[in-house]
């Protein structure tokens, strides 16, 4: 079981795999009062960077579940580097339908909400794990600009207009608007900066991997995504797409 190939290729060299930057995690990390020993579950985990930091700044005990062995195994030696390695585990699965076995402080799916088939899917398994007054972490892109057309919008790689919301919808979508019933109690927002770490540092890792595999099976893919995606991200997603992570208690 593992994620495809190709982000195994560009993010490998990515502690963080969305464009939030450390300091945003340090950010929400003291913006959410965490108190230590607090748990936090994080479905999609990735390379572990937020509990990883979180458990060496905050004193929180954690949960990761990421598809991706490599990132898994990457979250693991990051937690080794930081000496968090009592407080975290990390676990390789799938985690559609994960549910956590001690009811958690904070339920996180940061960039991964596909997981449960969108926002709402997502909020409802966070639920699950949830104690009474904890709190639910959403990350997700926003519309920065409603992109005018649907080829602007399939620039940004996304498969329609309708996939995303502008940013007072998608509050609006968690809380009565959108009847999910939840209090938006906290948010912090990605910029085009953090927008570039994620993605202009993939290209460099394509380009030094190109050079060490020329003839891997992917090498044509990689070589086209390295010609088109400067452009294309800068045409589109760092003008369109915003990002963000979500402070939720249910009402
Ligand atoms: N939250 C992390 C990673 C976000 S990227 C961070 O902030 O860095 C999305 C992550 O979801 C990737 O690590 C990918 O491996 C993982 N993923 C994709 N599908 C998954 C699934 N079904 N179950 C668990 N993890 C999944």
């Amino acid at each position: 079981m593992d994620i495809p190939r190709i982000f195994t290729i560009t993010e490998s060299a990515h502690r963080i795999h969305n464009p939030f930057t450390p300091d945003k995690f340090a950010t929400l990390g003291t913006a959410l009062r965490l108190a230590p020993g607090a748990r936090v579950l994080d479905l999609g985990s990735g390379s572990g960077e937020m509990l990883c930091t979180w458990a060496r700044d905050h004193g929180i005990f954690g949960t990761g579940i990421d598809m991706s062995r490599l990132f898994t195994e990457q979250a693991k030696l990051r937690a080794e580097e930081l000496g968090v390695a009592r407080q975290v585990t990390f676990i390789h699965g799938d985690a559609a339908g994960y549910v956590s076995d001690e009811k958690v402080d904070v339920a996180a799916c940061v960039g991964a909400t596909w997981i449960a088939g969108g926002v709402a899917g997502t909020i409802e398994l966070l639920e699950r794990s949830l104690r009474t007054g904890g709190i639910i972490l959403i990350g997700e892109p926003y519309w920065r600009q409603l992109p005018p057309t649907e080829d602007i919008a399939k620039g940004c790689l996304a498969g329609s207009i309708s996939d995303f919301l502008v940013l007072p919808e998608l509050i609006s979508s968690f809380g009565v608007g959108g009847h999910l019933g939840y209090d938006v109690v906290e948010m912090v927002l990605a910029d085009q900066d953090g927008w570039d770490r994620y993605e202009a540092a993939k290209w460099l890792t394509m380009r030094r991997w190109l050079e060490a595999h020329p003839d891997d099976e992917s090498a044509e893919e990689v070589r086209a995504k390295l010609t088109t995606e400067p452009e294309r991200y800068t045409a589109y997603t760092r003008e369109y797409l915003g990002w963000g992570v979500f402070a939720l208690m249910p009402r």
